[in-house]
Order: structure tokens, then sequence, then C-alpha cells
């Protein structure tokens, strides 16, 4: 089986990349973040306190999660129901975060990323993908943008949804994120040292597809 690993800040597109390169390459794409997400929503949703390492390890137990492909798009199901959409709000993103700092969490998550990666050819997004769940991927990216630029594209994203949060607030929420992910104890965002840069904040959606696309033709080749 082929991996692609594809790291990055959040907002430098590694989703959006990551989807359609896949769907180019008919490998199964894998959000990983999404896990996380689920996480820690349940956390959220028991009333109990993302940050506090013991309250989230206690959950875990009850946590049954399942990713499915439904016509190419990733669904995430949380004991039974789809979560896919409701792991999107903004809580849930801090909540996440807050979450994939304990290790008993990340402990959690690897075997089931693992498993998906030793049964399917796959582009597996995250922060830690290159350099502790796939240290063998055949193929490894670092994705990365301008904070300014990622808080920009997410908060368009949002006003299309309809959401109001400002420039701003976005902004201060992706700088939070970025220090929580890369400060970390365990398993903090970095660059693999075999990973390739691509910085995508003067590229455009399509140009960063294909330069990606062309990293991963130069490597199987
Ligand atoms: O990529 P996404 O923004 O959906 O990830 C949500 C959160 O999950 C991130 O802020 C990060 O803290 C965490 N995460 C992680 N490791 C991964 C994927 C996501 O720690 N492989």
């Amino acid at each position: 089986m082929i991996a692609v690993a594809i790291d990055g800040p959040s907002g430098a597109g590694k989703s959006t990349i990551a989807r359609e390169v896949a769907r180019r390459l008919g490998y199964l794409y894998i959000d990983t973040g999404a896990l996380y997400r689920s996480i820690g929503l349940y956390v959220l949703r028991q009333n109990q306190d993302p940050h506090l390492a013991e309250q989230v390890e206690k959950l875990l137990p009850e946590i049954d999660l399942t990713l499915c492909h439904e016509d190419g798009v990733q669904q995430v199901y949380l004991n039974g129901q789809n979560v896919s959409e409701e792991i999107r709000l903004p809580e849930v993103s801090m909540a996440a975060s807050a979450v994939s700092a304990h290790p008993p969490v990340r402990q959690f998550l690897l075997a089931l990323q693992r498993r998906l990666a030793a049964e399917n050819n796959v582009i597996m997004d995250g922060r830690d993908i290159g350099t502790v769940i796939l240290p063998d991927a055949k193929v490894k990216i670092f994705l990365t943008a301008s904070a300014q630029r990622r808080a920009f594209r997410r908060w368009q994203e949002l006003k299309e949804k309809g959401a109001s949060d400002t420039y701003e607030q976005v902004l201060a929420d992706v700088e939070q994120r970025d220090y929580n992910d890369s400060h970390r104890e365990i398993a903090p965002l970095r660059q693999a040292p075999d990973a390739v840069l691509v910085d995508t904040t003067q590229l455009d959606l399509e140009a960063s597809i294909d330069r990606v696309q062309q990293i991963i033709a130069e490597h199987l080749d």
C-alpha cells in the first residue's frame, strides 16, 4: 500500500488539496483532524473540560469512531451518529486542539490511523502523520502558508456558511491553535526531515494541487 502524508498547520488548505489529489489518484483521503474533533465534541457534550487530561481520558472507553466514505467524501461517525457537520463548529476546533495534547488521546487514535493506511492507498492529512503515525510514508509533504493568509481563507469559508466571526477573531483562533499544536509536548507540529515543504501563501488552489501532485509523482517514479 502507498501512503502520502500531508502535515501542516490549520487552514493551509491541506484538506481541500489532499481530497482533490486523492480523487485524481484514486487514493482514499483520510482527514485525521476529524478524529480529534470528534473526541473534542464528545467531551463537550459530556460537559467535561477538554483541557483536563484526566476527564478526557476517562471518556475514551465510551468513544467509538468510524470513518467511511460516501461518494468519495469522508464521513465520521461518533458512536453511530454522523457528526461530520457538527465537528466543524469553532468551539469544537478549540476542543479538538485541547484534547489532542493529551497522550492517551493520541495513543487511542494511533492504531485506527495505521490500520487505515495498512488497508488502503491513502493520502492522510494531519499534524504528525509523517513524523509519528506513518514515519515510513512513501511521500511526505509539509503544507503551510502565512497565519494571515490561512485566517483569511478560513474567515471566508465561515462567512459563506453564515457565521458572524470577524477576521480578527479567526486570526486569533488560528494563532492560538498554531501555538498549541507546535508547543505541546507530545507529537508537536513540525516538518519531518524528509518532508517536502509547500508554502501556499502565494499559490492559488489549482497551483497548490498541481504542486502536490507533481511531488507525489516524482516520489513514486
Ligand atoms: O485539521 P483540523 O483543523 O481539523 O484539526 C483539528 C485539531 O486536531 C488541530 O488543531 C490539532 O490540534 C488536532 N490534530 C492533531 N493531529 C492530527 C490532526 C489534528 O493534533 N493528526
